[in-house]
């Protein structure tokens, strides 16, 4: 496969995973595709998309921010006809026709003091309050582009539920719980665990095995990187609570269906409204989607503070989708930093 190949592999996969964006002088995916003379993807297979189960790509697809170091198509024989002096990809493409750099396209690599996601996401300390977060909007929180806003009443008909009067009921109705036909395969429902009175609230998107077998959220190779995600922002896991969207597993960890989304959902947004936290980060497409009640993707509904009900809602990767892709452990920090800073700059008063 040559470079052009390889590039246009590359981009048809970010494509697919739903983003439209492209790190190189604010081109969008479509445009890049016409500028290395490929239109619409023609033979792309249709993928998942992101949250708790995205696809393993075939050729991880790069950081934009540093694609010769993590696997992005560099450019060789083919390319360099067109950029003789550069085996950067970024230049031949530019070579072949793209729009000059923009001032506000992102850095070509990360700036000396930016930590290393995987590294950071283990690290004990956690980064001071007041460090500017790398790839987040230098600007003042208020500042940042402001998201959707969800705000109506929670859906009417499940009354029961609305009127749990504490998560340890819900969690003793989704235990029993068969609005849904997940519960016959299911070993055990998973309502979530942590801090009644938590100021943070993740949200996921289901309960996968060893989460089926436990009745507790988040405590396979997903969740032990949540907690060191949540570790390098200074929160404990038993600081924060954490649940999802569907509280029993869909058998073999498949997407969960519109139906068992609405009929789950309703724990949720009453989880919510009894914690009342000060941030909700949304972990994944499913989360992000269920929570705002939109189809956006998650390449659109990341870096913005959105609003459920008032409370500041944060949308990152989904952990699985990490462990797939770390490429999105950079991003995903980001995310995760500037929902610290939302915590940090929220009213410890709960009203
Ligand atoms: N993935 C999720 O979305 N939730 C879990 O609890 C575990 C894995």
């Amino acid at each position: 496969m040559d470079a052009k190949d390889r590039l246009r592999r590359y981009l048809e996969q970010r494509r697919e995973m739903g983003e439209s964006e492209f790190a190189l002088d604010t081109m969008s995916i479509e445009e890049a595709m016409k500028v290395i003379g490929s239109g619409k993807a023609s033979g792309a297979s249709p993928m998942r998309p992101l949250g708790g189960t995205p696809p393993a790509a075939p050729a991880t697809p790069a950081s934009p921010a540093t694609p010769a170091a993590s696997g992005a198509p560099d450019v060789s024989s083919s390319e360099r006809a067109v950029a003789p002096e550069s085996t950067d990809w970024r230049e031949a493409l530019r070579a072949a026709g793209a729009k000059p750099a923009s001032p506000i396209s992102p850095p070509a690599s990360p700036p000396p003091v930016a930590p290393a996601p995987p590294a950071v996401a283990a690290r004990e300390t956690p980064a001071p309050r007041s460090e500017k977060p790398t790839g987040v909007p230098a600007a003042p929180i208020a500042d940042l582009p402001p998201g959707l806003v969800v705000a109506k009443p929670s859906a009417p008909g499940v009354s029961d539920i609305d009127a749990a009067p504490s998560l340890d009921a819900i969690a003793e109705m989704v235990r029993r719980c068969t609005r849904c036909p997940l519960h016959k395969t299911a070993i055990n429902g998973v309502p979530g665990e942590g801090n009644p009175n938590a100021r943070f609230v993740v949200v996921g998107e289901a309960p996968g095995a060893t989460e089926d077998e436990t009745g507790r959220p988040f405590v396979g190779a997903a969740g032990q990187l949540l907690t060191k995600i949540l570790a390098a922002i200074n929160l404990r896991r038993e600081d924060v609570f954490i649940c999802n969207v569907i509280k029993h597993r869909p058998p073999g960890n498949r997407n969960p269906l519109p139906n068992e989304i609405a009929a789950c959902s309703p724990y949720l947004i009453r989880q919510l409204e009894l914690i009342r936290p000060g941030v909700i980060l949304a972990l994944g497409t499913f989360a992000a989607q269920t929570l705002l009640e939109t189809k956006e993707s998650i390449g659109k509904l990341r870096g913005r503070v959105h609003r459920y009900h008032g409370i500041p809602l944060i949308v990152t990767y989904h952990p699985a989708a990490l462990l797939r892709n770390p490429a999105w452990k950079r991003p995903a920090w980001d995310d995760v930093q500037l929902a610290r800073r939302i915590l940090d700059s929220s009213p410890l008063d709960r009203a």
